[in-house]
């Protein structure tokens, strides 16, 4: 796999080890690590999550990124790791988990799909970002194989059979890691959005599509998505994202007053989505209906309280285009028109063996690009 390259305008956050040493906090540098309990000597990068530093608010984050800028330009950087040599963890402990749905162009290809009867996108989905509650506890890193799950398969009228997944499938998406919490009963507004959101990953949403098609009449979805969901190692603070910022699609209808932002957070996020290391898709996230900030704001509109440690998805990123699409579900019409990938391997959903990267990157400053790195996961047979 190629390893990430970053520029001194990412420095995104990890959570690595080496050898025989604790996993601690870094940053990303080139192919190195900064080691930052080495250079600053803060205890707080000593441990093996960014939480502790994440709560601490984004003074303290804008404070530690221009003091690390300013070392890398003084070139008084400590401890370097390559890259390579590193292993990476899972950068932060999940708190709560939930999921958006805010492409329109995803949510009108499922609808398609899954209901050609009747294919119009639900008169709710315009009026707020739709999401569902996932499972923290199945958020795995990036290289942590995932699992063909078991669950009741019923396809047409008969009897429900417990079995292995036939449709095992991903969504590409953009996770938003919540650095600072909120107090219960009192609701985020749009705006405050920087002041809670520490940092952004790749999230690929691995779904049992059978599974999920049975179970979820009327609520759902419920086990068909929570087997596992892979985050990348890096996060990218926003601060690194200011350049990437573009206005997001317009919303018609205009929404409710909770939901509207004085400067839109729409993100020119460029993703690449690979199986078996061929590229088949570059969905844009710049076309996300809802943002980041909408969804915080409409996460909490009923007082519930953020945590630390909060992840939330962005929903599929797709398009009408197939190139960009994000899910086999689209690409393949619901297994019914498979792909072939470039090596001439046809797929309707995921085989064994089959592992699916997720990259991305965005613009940065004087011309540059913010690297993502990526968020991957190979696909092994069931248990037992
Ligand atoms: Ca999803």
């Amino acid at each position: 796999m190629t390893l990430p390259t970053f520029t001194e305008h990412a420095l995104p956050y990890c959570v690595f080890s080496r050898g025989a040493d604790s996993p601690r906090v870094g940053a990303g540098l080139g192919t190195y690590i900064v080691d930052l309990h080495r250079t600053f000597g803060d205890p707080i990068f000593a441990g093996p999550s960014l939480n502790a530093f994440m709560s601490r608010g984004p003074r303290a984050w804008q404070r530690t990124r221009e003091r690390l800028l300013g070392s890398v330009r003084g070139g008084q950087i400590g401890e370097l790791v390559p890259i390579a040599e590193a292993t990476l963890h899972l950068p932060f402990e999940v708190a709560d988990f939930a999921d958006f749905y805010s492409s329109l162009e995803h949510a009108t290809n499922a609808a398609r799909v899954l209901r050609p009867g009747d294919p119009q996108v639900h008169r709710n989905w315009r009026e707020m970002p739709v999401g569902y509650h996932g499972r923290a506890g199945t958020v795995v890193v990036s290289g942590t194989p995932v699992q063909r799950p078991r669950g009741q398969l019923a396809p047409g009228h008969a009897r429900p059979e417990l079995a292995p997944t036939r449709r095992l499938d991903f969504e590409a998406e953009i996770g938003f890691v919540v650095g600072v919490g909120s107090a219960l009963g009192q609701p985020v507004p749009a705006g405050a959005f920087t002041q809670h959101v520490f940092g952004v990953v790749l999230l690929i949403d691995w779904s049992a599509r059978d599974i999920q098609a049975f179970e979820s009449r009327p609520l759902g979805p419920f086990l068909g998505k929570s087997f596992a969901t892979t985050i990348s190692p890096w996060v990218i603070p926003l601060a690194a994202l200011e350049q990437s910022r573009v206005p997001p699609p317009a919303q018609d209808p205009e929404p409710l007053s909770y939901l509207r932002e004085s400067l839109p957070w729409g993100l020119d996020i460029d993703l690449a989505l690979s199986i078996n290391g061929q590229v088949i898709s570059r969905p844009r996230f710049a076309t996300m209906y809802w943002t980041g900030a909408q969804q915080l704001a409409h996460l909490t509109v009923n007082g519930a309280a953020l945590r630390t440690g909060d992840l939330y998805g962005s929903g599929t990123v797709s398009s009408f285009r197939h190139d960009e699409m994000g899910s086999l579900l689209e690409m393949t019409t619901g297994g019914r028109d498979p792909i072939t990938l470039p090596d001439g391997q046809t797929r309707s959903y995921l085989a064994d063996g089959d592992t699916v990267t997720l990259s991305g990157s965005a613009p940065g400053p004087d011309g540059s690009r913010i690297e993502f790195g990526s968020a991957s996961g190979q696909v092994t047979g069931p248990a037992g």
